[in-house]
């Protein structure tokens, strides 16, 4: 493919690969817009970092002189490292050419960085998604009342079924909180909470629960299960804003999520989003994935990059790296000749490039891996920690309707 069929395919399908290098680019509103028919996301609410002022805009946005000055006096002197951290600069060391090689690989591709701020800003107005008084789902199911707490769930009736003269809306209600929730397949619902309006995509479950409710999501029949499993935990860490953008759980915790009992008989494969902190490495590599029975996992990047194609940082920054990390393994691999699966082998790290949206929110991750996913196809899938919903996927966790708030679409 030259670079215009690589750009044609960023349109169409959300990915670009770039020659050169294990590396793509992705467009997440693409990406996720594949699971509405009447909606689409707006690109300058999904991106709104990109255009907030500075404070919200945090990475990616350049900071005022003035602020610059006060940084400058405030910096700390550089301390030397200690062991723990010397480990984790040279595990850095290790991943920089190949994360320099892709980035180098985007500021050659010339169509697509002319591509990326139109990409990011879209036809629509930017939607006031700082100041709109939002549902809070992690106060609302920790509070008493979440039992009682339903939405309204509006659908359109299949053209077949609508009798002249009749209403081609359909309602229901159904329990937020501490249940599934479904959505059929033919057409995207629309959900009524609390006098705000709430997408919801064709083919999508979704459960919110606390944590102490996970085991609900096991299926009932321990012949089906996910193919793919995507995990995002609320790791503890020191960071105060990400404190303030959702609750943390203790990293322990983590060993009693049901991943073996989900995974589906033929296999699944295993994405964990973690974070750079050695210490949590470590925690993840002896300890949490041994015992959800993944071996051998394989690092993938994901690059975050600011729409004129430079990184949201620099590189080498040690508390502050523009890049995030997923560890990719597959689960119930030992069955492969038993379920008829392939499991492809994870062949050497690559890089994923995109412009990141909401804080700690990360791209879509289906597309650019289903070469990978084993079992049978269409795969089922499930996010664990889940701020958004999609066709096809099981999105569980204390917001799952975060994302699916009516401000960040609009109808085509
Ligand atoms: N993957 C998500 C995205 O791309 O937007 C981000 C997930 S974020 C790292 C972790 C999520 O876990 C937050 O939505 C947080 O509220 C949720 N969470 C924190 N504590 C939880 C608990 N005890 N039970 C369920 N979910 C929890």
């Amino acid at each position: 493919m030259d670079a215009s069929d690589e750009l044609r395919s960023l349109e169409a399908t959300g990915i670009y690969r770039l020659a050169g290098s294990p590396a793509a680019f992705v467009d997440p509103v693409r990406l996720l817009g594949e699971s509405y028919r009447r909606f689409r996301l707006v690109p300058s609410a999904y991106y709104s970092r990109s255009f907030g002022p500075s404070r919200q805009g945090g990475e990616g946005t350049a900071p005022s002189p003035d602020r610059k000055k006060r940084k400058r006096k405030r910096q700390p002197k550089p301390r030397e490292l200690n062991a723990v951290e010397r480990i984790a600069e040279a595990r850095h060391q290790e991943a920089r050419p190949l994360l320099i090689r892709a980035h180098n690989s985007l500021l050659e591709t010339k169509d697509l960085l002319e591509f990326l701020p139109g990409m990011i800003k879209g036809d629509e107005c930017l939607p006031n998604v700082e100041t709109s008084s939002e549902n809070n789902f992690v106060e609302l199911g920790a509070s008493w009342r979440a039992p009682f707490y339903e939405m309204t769930i509006c659908f359109q009736k299949p053209l077949g079924q609508v009798k002249a003269g009749t209403c081609n809306v359909q309602k229901r209600s159904s329990p937020l909180f501490n249940r599934i929730v479904s959505v059929e397949e033919n057409d995207e619902a629309e959900g009524e909470f609390q006098s705000r309006l709430y997408i919801l995509p064709k083919g999508s479950c979704f459960m919110m629960t606390d944590f102490t409710h996970v085991r609900d999501l096991i299926p009932d029949n321990p012949n089906i299960g996910y193919n793919l499993i995507v995990i995002d935990p609320p790791w503890e860490n020191g960071c105060v804003r990400q404190k303030e953008v959702y609750p943390t759980l203790p990293n322990r915790n983590l060993l009693y999520l049901p991943v073996q009992e989900l995974a589906h008989p033929a296999g699944a494969l295993l994405v964990l989003w973690i974070t750079n902190r050695e210490k949590l490495r470590r925690f993840v590599e002896e300890e949490l994935l041994p015992s959800w029975g993944v071996k051998d996992p394989t690092e993938f990047y994901w690059l975050k990059v600011k729409s004129d194609g430079s990184l949201i940082g620099d590189l080498d920054l040690f508390h502050h790296r523009p890049y995030e990390c997923l560890l990719l393994g597959y689960i119930n691999v030992n069955r492969e000749a038993e379920s008829g699966s392939k499991f492809k082998v994870l062949q050497g790290s690559q890089v994923i490039m995109s412009v990141p949206g909401a804080h700690s929110r990360k791209p879509p991750l289906q597309k650019i891996l289903s070469e990978y996913i084993p079992g049978p196809k269409p795969p089922r899938c499930i996010e664990l920690f889940a701020r958004e919903l999609g066709s096809g996927w099981t999105s569980w966790g204390n917001e799952p309707l975060h994302f699916q708030d009516s401000m960040y679409f609009s109808k085509k």
